[in-house]
């Protein structure tokens, strides 16, 4: 197996559709076969906090107990962040408060106190940067993920913005808002996406759930559970699988593969629908 180190952007609320609409550097590479797309069916509830814990963890949401945003406890089951730390790599992340609360052991994330989790050796995520206002600036956000990078090189990062979701939610897909902030959350990755293929790092952008034209996501309709994986790595077959959905099941594994670990036994095998 290989070792790669991984950076994993989850981008709430990235619809498949928009994804691809707004796909920039990204869609180059998997025009030019240096990466690969595929269409994700995401799990339901289309919701953040139970999608959280799917992506994470590979499981459903009956597997893994989050049912509701309202949930409010740690995760209970192996995840990318314990399972990097049980194979001795090191973990970061720049994500919402919710990760925090399910990884990190905050049971009530709080702005004051909570915000800066760095040399957190006790915790699944070492270093990390919460923070809790959907508005909070994507540019802020990636900022603060490339600086986790390039402080601690840790080998598994996560980097999770708000944007696309916070106007999502008040002006619906489909809209110059919402669009608009896809396109920018992807430009940022364009930015420094060569950066980190060049410090090693295999890169895979998806999100939780879609969103609909009226500003929801919670339900089964394409717009709330299509989703987009992007894969950067010269592990896999690159291409653009988009002409049929995988399950999203498949990102937990995925990254464990990609690192080389040995994904953990209630997760599906990946390469039954992604290709190496
Ligand atoms: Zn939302």
């Amino acid at each position: 197996m290989a070792d790669a180190k991984v950076i994993l952007i989850m981008i709430d609320a990235l619809g498949y559709e928009t994804a691809w609409a707004r796909c920039g550097y990204l869609g180059h590479l998997v025009e030019q076969n240096k990466g690969a797309l595929y269409r994700v069916k995401g799990e339901l509830p289309a919701q953040s906090r139970p999608m959280y814990e799917t992506v994470l963890t590979g499981l459903t949401v009956r597997e893994h107990g989050i049912c509701s945003n309202e949930m409010v406890r740690p995760s209970k089951c192996e995840n990318l962040f314990s399972i990097a730390k049980k194979n001795g790599k090191t973990t970061a992340a720049a994500a919402y408060m919710w990760i925090a609360e399910l990884y990190n052991g905050i049971t009530a994330y709080c702005s004051l106190t909570d915000r800066y989790q760095l040399g957190n050796a006790a915790g699944l995520i070492e270093n990390g940067i919460f923070y809790c206002v959907d508005d909070y600036p994507d540019s802020h956000l990636y900022a603060d993920g490339d600086y986790l990078r390039k402080a601690f090189h840790p080998d598994f990062l996560l980097i999770h913005p708000m944007n696309v979701d916070d106007q999502g939610h008040k002006h619906g897909q489909g809209s110059r808002a919402y669009e608009h902030a896809a396109e920018m959350s992807i430009n940022i990755i364009d930015c420094y996406l060569d950066q980190w293929r060049q410090d090693g790092y295999d890169v895979v952008v998806t999100a939780d759930h879609g969103m609909d034209e009226l500003g929801y996501h919670f339900g089964d309709t394409r717009l709330q559970r299509e989703v987009p994986l992007f894969i950067i790595s010269d592990q896999i077959q690159p291409g653009n699988y988009g002409d049929h959905t995988v399950s999203q099941l498949n990102v937990a594994p995925l990254v464990c593969r990609l690192m080389g670990m040995e994904f953990s036994g209630g997760m599906v095998d990946p390469s039954k629908e992604i290709r190496w």
